[in-house]
């Protein structure tokens, strides 16, 4: 285990020409204090536990102190907001202080959010407010916990500097943790620039660090982007299960390496609601939860679009007809995990006909009955197969119990047809319907009580989110849907 003077920084990002980034340090903010580091990223970086005890540990990830051997930058991209091209995005708050190589050699990207302004700013503070920070912070590490392809966080660190968004609000940075941090609008930059030497490069150096098995290919290219479109149907559909809504889905939002990426205006479903749109600024719900799959599909022509001079680029034709095929790949790829997730849910081991019928028929219900999804599932394993008469506690969920009782005879029916047993079918569906989500007014409540300088419930909803699919009785009101008739809280892109 290492020191934080002993981390091992490789930077090959760096390597890459000065076109694909901006070489700036990060702007430190006053008085940097740690609020919180999650041990469990420590150890993935080989970073020694104790060095957090450290004064230099706020200091390093608030800015103030430079690692020796890092080469921060803002890397460039462009992206597709809200369906509008924008030429140039790039980190406009966010710095790559250096990829840290750890004992058994694997690869971290350390990057700072809120670090101060780049040259990609545009009109921007470069600050994340603590508000945004924490939701991060506590959302990379639930969809962690859930078993979903994600960046995570090690840390966050608070500051006194004010920052203006709808009101005055303090500053803080959080140290993001991925493989990469290569986004699609990368890719989408260059080829909009015709800068076509630059894209291959990038697609080179992706292949090379993060889908080397890909290097021997005689189509590398064809190969990566099939990867990609498999990963994001395959993480698409996650988040569809687990009832997450990313709320800000423009390219350069979307990861090349399928993970989430880019927590703003989330938010997990409380009542399902298909058309649940969980950020404010998204007037027309084009992001809405129920659109999150077609949209994914829509992200990724984008990105096929820019990949046609790597597929052919002596035949724009050819290389559209492989996209093409690719593409069509999305859909079939998204159906069939969405469709073992949810029998996985269900308790369901074998596949009918009939199951498609059955799933969509509950999330009707549901929807009709203001039922809290996540609440559902888990009482659902405890269901008993052979006596309705003990069904109580899942009729209570519904405004219209009949409902309910109405799928449940089919429900019964199906899990007779395949001979469950009541145990093992306890057993398989905990592992995959958690307790605990990070529903909005449980970040919201840390987030306040961070303000008033209390992290008791951050810390705690770390542990929990960590494992959702585990008991924790003593965090039991952490499991509970929003009080009957709260407000819906309100979340924005404003960050
Ligand atoms: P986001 O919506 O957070 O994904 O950000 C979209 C773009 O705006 C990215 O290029 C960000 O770096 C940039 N951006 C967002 N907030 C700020 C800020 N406060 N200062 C500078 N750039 C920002
Ligand atoms: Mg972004």
């Amino acid at each position: 285990m290492s020191t934080l003077e002993q981390l091992q920084f490789v930077n090959r990002f760096a390597r890459l020409p000065e076109d694909f980034y901006a070489r700036v340090d990060p702007d430190p903010l006053s008085d940097p204090h740690l609020l919180h580091c999650n041990a469990a990223v420590a150890d993935l970086l080989g970073l020694d536990s104790c060095e957090v005890q450290r004064p230099q540990f706020a200091q390093y990830f608030g800015g103030l102190l430079k690692f020796r051997q890092a080469e921060p930058l803002a890397m460039l991209y462009a992206g597709h907001q809200f369906g509008h091209w924008v030429p140039q995005l790039g980190d406009g708050r966010a710095i790559l202080l250096g990829e840290v190589q750890n004992q058994s050699g694997e690869v971290w990207d350390l990057q700072l959010k809120g670090a101060g302004q780049t040259p990609f700013s545009r009109d921007g503070d470069g600050r994340a407010v603590l508000r945004s920070s924490i939701r991060e912070y506590l959302c990379s590490e639930a969809m962690h916990g859930l078993g979903i392809p994600t960046t995570r966080a090690l840390c966050l660190v608070g500051g006194q500097d004010e920052v203006y968004r709808e009101q005055i609000e303090t500053a803080a940075m959080l140290l993001r943790v991925s493989p990469s941090h290569v986004r699609f609008g990368s890719f989408e930059v260059f080829y909009y620039r015709n800068q076509f030497r630059q894209l291959r490069q990038l697609a080179d150096f992706v292949i090379q660090h993060h889908y080397a098995h890909l290097a021997d290919s005689k189509t590398p290219y064809h190969d990566l982007l099939r990867e990609v479109i498999e990963r994001s149907a395959r993480l698409l559909a996650q988040w569809q299960l687990a009832g997450f809504s990313h709320g800000v889905m423009n390219t350069d939002n979307m990861s090349i390496l399928g993970l989430t990426l880019d927590y703003g205006p989330f938010g997990f479903l409380d009542n399902y609601e298909a058309g649940f749109i969980c950020n404010h600024s998204d007037h027309h719900g084009r992001y809405a939860f129920d659109r999150q799959a077609s949209v994914g599909l829509w992200n990724l022509s984008c990105l096929a679009q820019a990949f046609l001079p790597l597929l052919d680029e002596d035949n724009g034709e050819a290389a559209a007809e492989q996209a093409g095929a690719l593409l069509d790949l999305y859909e079939p790829q998204w159906l069939d995990t969405y469709a073992t997730g949810m029998r996985a849910k269900l308790g369901l081991q074998q596949k009918h006909e009939e199951d498609q019928q059955l799933s969509q028929s509950l999330l009707n219900i549901l929807q009709l009955n203001q039922v809290d999804y996540t609440q559902f599932f888990r009482r659902l394993c405890d269901l008993d197969l052979n006596n309705p008469t003990r069904d109580t506690e899942l009729r209570q969920l519904f405004n219209d119990p009949v409902d309910f009782d109405a799928w449940a005879r089919s429900y019964r029916a199906r899990l007779e047809r395949e001979n469950s047993q009541q145990h093992k079918r306890q057993k398989n569906m905990q592992p995959v319907n958690p307790k605990f989500i990070l529903r909005n007014y449980l970040a919201q409540a840390a987030i306040e009580k961070a303000q008033r300088g209390d992290v008791s419930d951050i810390d705690a909803l770390m542990q929990v989110l960590a494992t959702p699919f585990d008991e924790h009785p003593e965090y039991e009101a952490f499991s509970q849907p929003p009080a009957q008739g709260s407000p819906r809280l309100v979340v924005s892109c404003s960050s």
